[in-house]
C-alpha cells in the first residue's frame, strides 16, 4: 500500500454491491445526454433526451508489474516526484530547517483527496471517503522507474543541482535514486533553449531521425524485458520545446512522418520521437510540457493503436487558480475583462523559458483556457462596444483558430514569433478581444524554485461597476507539480484497466480504422482491437479526457472538445470513479434529505 494508507491511520473499509470475479469488477451506468438542435432562422433550440446504458468491467490489479519511463529524469519535476515517492515508501523522518517532518502525497487527488460517496441516513450528513479506498489504483511506491536525459549526471547529484529538497532529506534517500540516465534523444534546430547546450553529453546518435526511433525503440523493449513488466508508461517532462509548424505531407499523418524521420525533417522534435516510440511499444504517453508533440500524425498513430495519450501542461499553481476563477466569474454571472499573469523562476525551467521560441509555446498553453470560456458565455460579450468586431473579422477572414503555426517561416525566429503574436494571436483574436489578456515570464536564478505569480482580474459588475482581485503566489514549483505526474501516471494506469459496453451500440458505429495489420515501409504495426479481447467491450478514446483536471491545456482533437471548467473536470473525474465503483453520479441535489 502507499505509504498514505499509513499516514492517514484510516481502518476503514467499504463494501460495495457490485459483482466481481477473480480477474475482475463489474458495473453499469445509465448516461442521459441532451441532444440540441438548433433553428438559426427562428433562433429555436430543441432538446431531445436520449439514453444510454453502459456495462463496465474493471480489470483487477492481481500482480501486475508497472514501469515508468520519463523523458527528463534529471530534471527538477522527475528528481521530486522519485524523492518524494521513495521518501514515502521508506516513511522516512527529516529535517526541514529546525523541525522534522514526515513525507505525504498531498496535491494528490488520488491519494489525498476525498469524494463523497452519498448520504449517512442515521445522522442525515454527507459521507465522504478517500479515493484510494474506493478504486483499487496501482501503487506508486511499486513502479519501477527508469528514463532519458540529456545530461548523464547521476540522480543522486540531480537532487543537489536541483535545490527543491532539503540536505538532510537528501542524504536519506540519495542511494535509491542511484541511476544514470539512458542516452537520449536530441536534435540541432532550437527544440529547446540554446542556454541548455551545457547539459547536452548524454545522447543517442544515428544517420536520420528514423534509425534513432528505432533505438528508442529499443530501449523501451529493453526497458520492459528487464524489469518483467506488464505496463510501461512513457512520461515526458523534458524541456519545454518550441511550437513545431503543422506541415501537411509531414506531420499529418503516421505514414508521412515516418518519411519525415527517414528525411530528417527540421520538424521532427525529439519530444515526437519519444511519443512516436512509445505508442509504436503500446506504451501510453503523457506530455506534462506545453508544447505541440501531439501532432495528428501522432494522434492516429494512437488512435489505431488504441494507446492513451495525454497532455498538456501540468496544470499547477497560476493556471489551475485561473481556472477556478474563471468558473467563479461565469458561474456567478460576472464578466471578466482583463486577466494579465506575471511570474518569475530560477529554476532550469524558467532559464528554458527565458528564450522566446519556448516561451511561446508556453504562452499558448497558458491563454488557451479563457478563450473556451469566453465562447461559452458569448451573450455577456455582445453589447460590447470596445472592439468593432466587422473589422476585426475581415482583417483576419483567413486566420482559423490555431492556425498560427502554419508553414516553417512562421515560427523560425524569435522576432517572427512576435510578429504573428500582434497580428493574429495564438487563438481565437475575437475572444482575446473580449478579454484582455497577457502572459509575462521572467527568469530570476536567485529565487530558484520558488517561483512568484502575481495575477490581476478585473471584472465588471453589476450597474457597469468594476471589480478588481490581485494575487500574490509564492510556491515551490516542483513540489506543486510532482503530485500531478502521480495522478497522471494512476489515472492512466487505471484507464487501461477499464472498459465499456454500450448496450445501444451497433458495430457500424465503431470507428475501425483497419482490420489486422498494416505494413508500412518494412514497419509492421499490430492493430491491437481491445474489442477483439473482450468483446464488444472498449477502452475509452485514446484522448484520454478524463486527464483535463491535470492538464493546463487539456488536448483537443477534431474527434473531442475539451471542457475547460474547472469545475466539470473535477466532477467528470470523480464520477468516473463514482461509475466503476457502481455508485450513481452524483447530481449535487439534496432530495434524499427532504424526505
Ligand atoms: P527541468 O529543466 O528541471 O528538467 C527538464 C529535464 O529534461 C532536464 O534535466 C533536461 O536535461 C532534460 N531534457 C531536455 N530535453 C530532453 C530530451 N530531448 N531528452 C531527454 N531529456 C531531456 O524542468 P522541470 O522543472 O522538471 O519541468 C519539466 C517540464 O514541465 C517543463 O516543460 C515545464 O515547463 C513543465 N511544467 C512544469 C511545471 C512546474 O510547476 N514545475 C508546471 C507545468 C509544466
Amino acid at each position: 500500500c502507499p505509504n498514505v494508507y499509513d499516514n492517514t491511520k484510516i481502518k476503514l473499509q467499504v463494501k460495495f454491491n457490485r459483482k466481481e470475479d477473480k480477474d475482475f469488477f463489474y458495473s453499469t451506468y445509465e448516461h442521459t445526454e441532451t441532444e440540441v438542435e438548433k433553428d438559426n432562422k427562428t433562433n429555436v433550440m430543441t432538446c431531445k433526451n436520449i439514453k444510454n446504458k453502459y456495462e463496465v468491467m474493471i480489470e483487477k490489479l492481481k500482480n501486475k508489474k508497472l514501469g515508468v519511463l520519463i523523458v527528463g529524469i534529471g530534471g527538477n519535476n522527475a528528481t521530486t516526484m522519485l524523492g518524494g515517492i521513495c521518501a514515502n515508501s521508506k516513511d522516512i523522518s527529516y529535517i526541514d530547517t529546525y523541525d522534522i517532518k514526515k513525507p505525504n502525497y498531498l496535491g494528490s487527488v488520488f491519494l489525498s483527496s476525498n469524494l463523497r460517496i452519498g448520504y449517512n441516513k442515521k445522522n442525515k450528513e454527507h459521507s465522504y471517503c478517500p479515493i484510494y479506498k474506493l478504486v483499487e489504483l496501482y501503487n506508486p511506491e511499486h513502479i519501477i522507474f527508469g528514463g532519458w536525459d540529456i545530461n548523464n549526471m547521476n540522480l543522486k547529484d540531480c537532487l543537489y543541482r536541483n535545490k527543491v529538497f532539503g540536505v538532510d532529506f537528501i542524504e536519506k534517500i540519495k542511494n535509491d535514486l542511484d541511476y544514470v540516465p539512458l542516452k537520449s534523444v536530441y536534435f540541432k534546430g532550437n527544440f529547446i533553449a540554446d542556454n541548455q547546450q551545457l547539459r547536452v553529453n548524454n545522447i543517442l546518435v544515428g544517420t536520420n531521425k528514423l534509425e534513432i526511433l528505432e533505438k528508442v525503440r529499443n530501449q523501451i523493449k529493453e526497458f520492459k524485458k528487464q524489469n518483467n513488466l506488464n505496463d510501461v508508461i512513457v512520461l515526458w517532462s523534458g524541456n519545454t520545446e518550441k511550437t513545431i509548424p503543422i506541415i501537411e505531407g509531414v506531420n499529418d499523418t503516421f505514414i508521412n512522418i515516418l518519411g519525415a524521420c527517414k528525411n530528417n525533417h527540421v520538424s521532427v522534435s525529439p519530444s515526437i520521437i519519444y511519443a512516436l516510440a512509445a505508442i509504436l511499444e503500446n506504451c501510453p504517453f503523457i506530455n506534462s510540457s506545453p508544447q505541440n508533440t501531439l501532432v495528428n500524425a501522432v494522434v492516429e498513430l494512437a488512435e489505431y493503436k488504441n494507446v492513451f495519450i495525454v497532455g498538456n501542461d501540468l496544470k499547477t499553481g497560476q493556471t489551475k487558480i485561473k481556472n477556478f476563477l474563471l468558473d467563479f466569474y461565469f458561474g456567478t454571472g460576472l464578466k471578466p475583462k482583463s486577466i494579465v499573469s506575471y511570474n518569475h523562476l530560477g529554476n532550469n525551467d524558467g532559464k528554458n523559458l527565458s528564450s522566446d521560441l519556448q516561451f511561446y509555446s508556453k504562452k499558448i498553453s497558458k491563454s488557451n483556457l479563457i478563450c473556451d470560456y469566453v465562447k461559452a458565455n458569448d451573450n455577456l460579450y455582445v453589447s460590447d462596444d470596445d472592439m468593432n468586431e466587422k473589422n476585426m473579422r475581415s482583417k483576419h477572414k483567413n486566420i482559423k483558430n490555431n492556425d498560427f503555426c502554419k508553414g516553417d517561416s512562421l515560427i523560425s525566429t524569435s522576432t517572427d514569433t512576435v510578429e504573428i503574436e500582434k497580428d493574429c494571436a495564438f487563438t481565437d483574436m475575437l475572444e482575446k478581444q473580449k478579454v484582455n489578456s497577457d502572459i509575462v515570464i521572467k527568469y530570476v536564478p536567485y529565487v530558484g524554485d520558488d517561483k512568484k505569480a502575481m495575477d490581476e482580474y478585473i471584472s465588471e459588475i453589476f450597474m457597469n461597476g468594476k471589480n478588481t482581485i490581485c494575487l500574490y503566489n509564492i510556491c515551490q514549483d516542483s513540489l506543486l507539480a510532482s503530485p500531478i505526474l502521480i495522478d497522471l501516471i494512476l489515472l492512466v494506469e487505471l484507464s487501461q484497466r477499464v472498459y465499456f459496453k454500450s448496450l445501444k451500440m451497433n458495430d457500424s458505429n465503431e470507428k475501425i480504422l483497419c482490420n489486422g495489420n498494416i505494413n508500412i515501409d518494412n514497419y509492421v504495426i499490430s492493430h491491437d482491437m481491445v474489442s477483439n479481447k473482450y468483446k464488444n467491450f472498449k477502452r475509452m478514446d485514446s484522448i484520454l479526457y478524463l486527464s483535463s483536471l491535470f492538464c493546463k491545456s487539456p488536448f483537443n482533437s477534431s474527434v473531442y472538445k475539451t471542457r475547460h471548467s474547472f469545475f466539470s473536470q473535477l466532477e467528470s473525474l470523480l464520477n468516473f470513479i463514482r461509475i466503476i465503483c457502481d455508485l450513481p453520479t452524483d447530481a449535487h441535489l439534496d432530495l434524499p434529505f427532504m424526505a
